[in-house]
């Protein structure tokens, strides 16, 4: 019992969505989250989990795609939420990445979609790049809206920082990066992370792990490797983690229990 609690599913990077998730599931990644971006790959997310059994989705509008979206998506936003294999809201957050960066925007976006979330009883999928104090500044002031939980999602900041976010009630994802020796970052973030809070996750068809080094596109297949890397980092039996975030997951995403 595998899980990729976050990644990116659609049918032209895959074309052979059938095969690849009877691949998955005969590999025992039988619980996948295909995470939205913005409302058109939200709504594609959520056709994949209409058709097959396992898959969940998360809507939501993220920081790099904000151009392109309007206030009125957050609408759609709410119409997907109500489905009942939509997990949660995301990926949503702060992403300073990029020169064009339009700071006031992110924000705009990322306080309206915690607030739909709250207001729907959803959790949150939170992508925070090269934007570590305002994510966590940001969560800090608006604590009661996170009351539903949230992921860090491809956590890549430090593990001191991780006691901050646990604070807030904060689980956290890591991908293929963890798996690279040379990666220490992630690698101590596990060990900092209690068990409980941790996920697995691909981030496909990106981030693929050490032994698919330069691979595209990466996919769920992956979760084995991921999950053993944890498993060794936190000196537990492979079995163990996985049930382990296998429970993490229901507690979080709780409409993948039903
Ligand atoms: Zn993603």
């Amino acid at each position: 019992m595998y899980t990729d609690a976050h990644c990116h599913l659609d049918f032209e990077t895959y074309d052979n969505l059938d095969e690849l998730l009877a691949d998955c599931r005969s590999a025992g990644v039988d619980r996948i989250i295909c995470a939205g971006f913005d409302l058109e790959s939200s709504r594609t997310a959520m056709d994949i989990a209409e058709r097959y059994n396992g898959v969940y989705f998360t809507a939501g509008l993220h920081p790099t795609e904000l151009s392109h979206c309007d206030i009125a998506d957050l609408e759609g936003v709410r119409e997907l939420c109500r489905h009942p294999k939509c997990v949660a809201v995301g990926e949503i957050g702060l992403d300073y990445h990029y020169p064009d960066t339009d700071k006031p925007l992110q924000f705009r976006f990322f306080e309206a979609q915690l607030e739909l979330a709250h207001r729907e009883g959803l959790p949150v999928q939170i992508h925070s790049r090269d934007s570590a104090d305002d994510t966590l500044q940001f969560l800090k002031e608006r604590e009661s809206l996170l009351a539903e939980g949230f992921l860090m999602h491809c956590y890549s900041y430090s593990p001191e920082m991780c006691q901050s976010f646990l604070k807030l009630g904060a689980y956290f994802s890591f991908g293929g990066t963890s798996t690279y020796k040379k990666s220490k970052k992630p690698r101590r973030a596990i060990e900092a992370v209690p068990a409980g809070r941790l996920l697995t996750e691909t981030d496909s068809p990106y981030l693929s792990p050490s032994s698919k080094h330069g691979i595209f596109p990466n996919t769920p297949l992956s979760i084995p490797e991921i999950t053993l890397n944890m498993a060794e980092l936190k000196g537990l039996e492979c079995d163990e983690m996985s049930r382990q975030i296998r429970r993490n997951a229901e507690r979080l995403f709780f409409k993948m229990r039903q």
